[in-house]
C-alpha cells in the first residue's frame, strides 16, 4: 500500500488493503466508499472476514508481550515521530476526511490538528505512569502498586470523526504498552489506514496497530469477543451497538470504555450575551453538519429573549454556506449517507406537523444535503426532543425559570454534554452542578480538550478519554506486597 494515495475528484476508485500484522493485507473481497458529496465510489477497499481477525488476534497478542517490555521513554518517543508525521500530512488527512464522509475541509484540518493533540499529549503523560508506595500496616512488610497495560486491545470507532476518535484511543493505548487492532466505519475507513501507514513510517513496531477494514463488522468482532486474549473494548459510536457490545464483553470479561450518542441541551438565560451565544450555537450545532455526539440537539431559550435569539440565529444560520466540502469557503458539507439525511428531515416534517416554526432552512437540497434549519415552537412530544437528530437542525424551545429547565435538560436518557449561557457567576455553578451530564460549557459551546476528560453518563457511556483518566483506561493497577525478613538494617554488631 503507497500512501499518500488520496481519493481524488477526477481518479478512478483507489484500492485499499486492510493493515494486519504489520503487512497490507491482499483479498479478493471489497466494500465500497462513497464521497457522500459527490454521490460516487471513491475507493475500493479490502473487507477483512473472521480468518483475518484471527490473525489479527495472533499477531496482537504475541507483540503484546514484547510491546509491554519497551520503556515508556521509546513509546514516548515514537508517538511523538507519529504526531509530527500527522501535522506533515495535515493536507492529505484533511482531503482524505473531506472526501470520505463530507466533512468541510477546514473542518477537517481542525480535526487533524485535535487528532494530533491527542497523540502529543500521551507522549508526555506516559512518562508519568508511576504508581504508589503505599503506607504500610505492618513493620516488615512494604506496599506498592505498579501500573501496567491492560493487554490487547480491541477499538471501535465511528465516522464522523475518522481521525481523532482513533488517536484519542491509540495513543493512550500504545502508550500505556498495549498493542491495539481498529475497526473503522465501514463509511470512513480511508483515514484510519492512512493513519496506520504514518505509524508504519516512523518505526511502529509490526502488531503494535492493526487496522481491520470491513462491511461485515459483526463477524469480525464476534472473534475479539470469543477471544479472551483480548482484554479491553474501547468503542465510540451509538448507544445501541454500545450496549449490545457491552453485553458481549461479559463473555470474556473484558474491560470496556464507551463513548456513546448525546442529545445536549444549550440552555440560554434571560442575562446571556445573546451574540456570543448565537456564535457558539452555530460552532456547536452546525460544525459537521450537526454530526457530533456533543452538538446541541435541545437548545432551551428565557422566553423574554426568545424572538430577539430566534431572529438573530436565523440570520447567522441563513448565512452558513453550503456545498462542495472541498471548497474553502463551505461551512455545512452533506450528511453522510442517505439514512442520516432522512432522519433529519423526518425530524424536521414531524416538529412542523406537531406545530413548529420555521426561522431558517427547513427544506431538502440535492443529494445528501439539507438546508441549515432553526425551529421555533419546539415541543416534548416532537421526535426531535427524545432522538438524536445528528443533522443540521437547531430546536428552539421556550422555558421560563431555572427549576422547570434543570428538570427538562435532565429529562433525557442521555448525558454527554450540557451547556448554559449566563453572566450571572452563582446561577452558572448551580446549575451545573445540577445538570447529570458528564461535560459542562460555561459560556463554552467548544469545551473539548485533549487534557480533559471526555465521556458520559447514563445511557452516553462509561468511563473517559482524554488526560490522565484516558491513559488509566488501559492500565491495570497490580498491588505488590514485599514481606522482609528482617525489620532492623544491621542484623549484626560491628
Ligand atoms: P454506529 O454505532 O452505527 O457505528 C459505530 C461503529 O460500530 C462502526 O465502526 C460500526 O461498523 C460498528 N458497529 C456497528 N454495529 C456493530 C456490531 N453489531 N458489532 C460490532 N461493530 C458494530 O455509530 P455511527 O453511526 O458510526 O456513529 C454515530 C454515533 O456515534 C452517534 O450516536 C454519536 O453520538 C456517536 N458518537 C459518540 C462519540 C462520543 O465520544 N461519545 C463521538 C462520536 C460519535
Amino acid at each position: 500500500m503507497k500512501f499518500p494515495i488520496f481519493p481524488n475528484d477526477n481518479a478512478a476508485p483507489i484500492e485499499c488493503s486492510f493493515f494486519v500484522g504489520g503487512t497490507w493485507g491482499v483479498t479478493d473481497r471489497f466494500f465500497q466508499v462513497y464521497s457522500p458529496s459527490k454521490g460516487k465510489v471513491i475507493a475500493n477497499v479490502a473487507a477483512a472476514d473472521a480468518d483475518v481477525a484471527h490473525q489479527a488476534v495472533e499477531k496482537a497478542s504475541s507483540t503484546f508481550e514484547v510491546w509491554r517490555r519497551t520503556t515508556p521513554y521509546l513509546r514516548s518517543e515514537l508517538l511523538k515521530a507519529w504526531h509530527a508525521a500527522m501535522l506533515e500530512h495535515i493536507e492529505g488527512l484533511a482531503l482524505t476526511i473531506s472526501m470520505e464522509m463530507g466533512k468541510p475541509i477546514q473542518e477537517a484540518r481542525g480535526e487533524v490538528r485535535y487528532a494530533a493533540s491527542f497523540i502529543e499529549l500521551y507522549a508526555r503523560e506516559v512518562l508519568r505512569t508511576a504508581g504508589d508506595v503505599i503506607p504500610s500496616h505492618a513493620g516488615d512488610k512494604r506496599l506498592a502498586s505498579w501500573h501496567q497495560p491492560v493487554g490487547p486491545v480491541y477499538a471501535i470507532t465511528p465516522w464522523n470523526f475518522p481521525a481523532a476518535m482513533i488517536t484519542r484511543k491509540l495513543a493512550p493505548a500504545l502508550g500505556a504498552g498495549c498493542t491495539a487492532i481498529v475497526k473503522p466505519a465501514e463509511q470512513s475507513p480511508l483515514t484510519a489506514l492512512y493513519l496506520a501507514w504514518l505509524w508504519e513510517k516512523v518505526g511502529g513496531p509490526a502488531g503494535t496497530l492493526q487496522v481491520i477494514t470491513t462491511n461485515d463488522p459483526v463477524a469480525v468482532s464476534k472473534v475479539m469477543f470469543d477471544d479472551a486474549r483480548i482484554r479491553k473494548l474501547t468503542f465510540t459510536g451509538s448507544t445501541e451497538v454500545g450496549k449490545a457490545l457491552y453485553r458481549q464483553s461479559a463473555n470474556t470479561l473484558k474491560r470496556v470504555s464507551l463513548e456513546l450518542g448525546g442529545h445536549a441541551p444549550f440552555i440560554i438565560f434571560e442575562d446571556a450575551d445573546l451574540d456570543a451565544a448565537v456564535a457558539e450555537v452555530i460552532s456547536c450545532k452546525f460544525r459537521n453538519a450537526g454530526q457530533t455526539c456533543v452538538c446541541t440537539n435541545r437548545i432551551y431559550v428565557h422566553r423574554s429573549i426568545a424572538n430577539q435569539f430566534a431572529d438573530k440565529l436565523g440570520h447567522a444560520v441563513s448565512d452558513l454556506k453550503v456545498g462542495d466540502p472541498l471548497s474553502e469557503d463551505t461551512r455545512i458539507g452533506p450528511l453522510v449517507d442517505a439514512q442520516g439525511r432522512d432522519k433529519a428531515l423526518a425530524h424536521i416534517k414531524d416538529a412542523i406537523g406537531k406545530g413548529a416554526s420555521v426561522v431558517a432552512g427547513g427544506k431538502a437540497l440535492d443529494g445528501l444535503f439539507v438546508q441549515p434549519t432553526v425551529l421555533i415552537g419546539v415541543t416534548e412530544e416532537m421526535l426531535i426532543m427524545s432522538e438524536e437528530t445528528f443533522g443540521p437542525v437547531a430546536p428552539l424551545i421556550v422555558f421560563d425559570c431555572e427549576s422547570e429547565v434543570v428538570r427538562k435538560a435532565n429529562a433525557s436518557p442521555y448525558g454527554l454534554a450540557a451547556y448554559l449561557w449566563t453572566r450571572d457567576l452563582t446561577r452558572a455553578y448551580l446549575v451545573a452542578e445540577a445538570l447529570d451530564y458528564g461535560m459542562i460549557g460555561i459560556n463554552d459551546g467548544a469545551p473539548s480538550t485533549a487534557q480533559a476528560p471526555f465521556g458520559g453518563v447514563k445511557d452516553s457511556g462509561l468511563g473517559r478519554e482524554g488526560g490522565p483518566w484516558g491513559l488509566q483506561e488501559y492500565m491495570d493497577v497490580k498491588f505488590v506486597s514485599t514481606k522482609l525478613t528482617r525489620t532492623e538494617l544491621f542484623n549484626e554488631e560491628p
